[in-house]
């Protein structure tokens, strides 16, 4: 079974991103958990929510990977910044915990010149402040392309900041398939030993869900562009090796290509023609 989506509005509600969803041929998808530049939620009923919950049952919907906005900054050097950052973290969590069962992904942040340890630091702190005995939503730690001041960009990276946090089980890994390639992990030529690599660093177990993108830039360029699938520098014959992968079955991939829904639709099913 494969779950391939895309990111899709919540302007209209969440019953309707779910039908959205299914219309372009997919059975999982990402949403922002609130405006991703700006910062305003608006409350959404909690009847809409139990309405998509029930159709992602009777539709066989994987896990969603909701988005924590950009502007959300756990590390940074400001400490004002790092306040409303967790704040933010705060109540997308507990927006998430009236969709029960699902992943909340988010950028570990930039340490903007403050260095590795402080922001790892600064990051766990966070996530140890909103992770409480109960929730069911796991929080996802987004592998980054390693532009600025981005921490994340190296496994290594990813796992200092998980074995900061007290409540591990509840912390997985979204590896994103352009950021992982353009912090220099050579996922067209040795696939097997990025993830071998993963596994012996933080562990496959972690990886719970995949953005799937091509890159317009080459390996270790930093630059953080998403291409369509195959018209970029990791290429489609490599990205159907990812979603292929004996090791990433059952994960949910999440589409995050510069498309249109048309775009969209069409590359669900490019992958679904190569699964078979
Ligand atoms: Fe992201
Ligand atoms: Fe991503
Ligand atoms: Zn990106």
């Amino acid at each position: 079974m494969i779950y391939i989506g895309n990111h899709v509005s919540v302007s209209d509600g969440y019953l309707a991103m779910g039908k959205e969803e299914a219309s372009l041929g997919g059975n999982t998808f990402a949403f922002f958990t609130r405006n991703p530049r700006g910062g305003g939620s608006k409350d959404v009923p909690q009847s809409d929510i139990d309405a998509l919950a029930a159709y992602l049952r009777e539709n066989n919907f994987g896990k969603l990977v909701a988005h924590a906005p950009y502007t959300m900054n756990l590390c940074s050097g400001k400490e004002d910044v790092r306040e409303f950052s967790r704040r933010f973290f705060a109540e997308d969590l507990a927006r998430m915990e009236q969709l029960p069962g699902h992943f909340l992904n988010f950028h570990p942040g930039s340490h903007l010149g403050q260095g590795y340890d402080v922001a790892a630091d600064q990051i766990a702190f966070a996530i140890n402040e909103v992770l409480k005995e109960g929730q069911t939503t796991t929080l996802l730690l987004e592998t980054m392309a390693g532009k600025g001041t981005e921490v994340g960009r190296t496994f290594e990276e990813i796992k200092g900041i998980i074995d900061r946090v007290d409540m591990k089980d509840r912390v997985g890994v979204c590896f994103d398939t352009c950021h992982v390639w353009e912090a220099g992990y050579d996922i067209v030529n040795d696939l097997d030993g990025v993830l071998k690599e993963f596994d012996s660093v933080i562990g496959i177990d972690k990886l719970m869900a995949v953005h799937f993108n091509d890159s317009k830039n080459p390996i270790s360029s930093h630059k953080d562009r998403h291409e369509k699938i195959g018209l970029g520098c990791i290429g489609k014959d490599a990205l159907i090796n990812v979603v292929r992968h004996p090791l990433l079955q059952g994960r949910p991939f999440i589409l995050e290509t510069p498309n249109d829904d048309k775009g969209y639709k069409e590359e669900i099913a490019l992958v679904r023609e190569n699964m078979v």
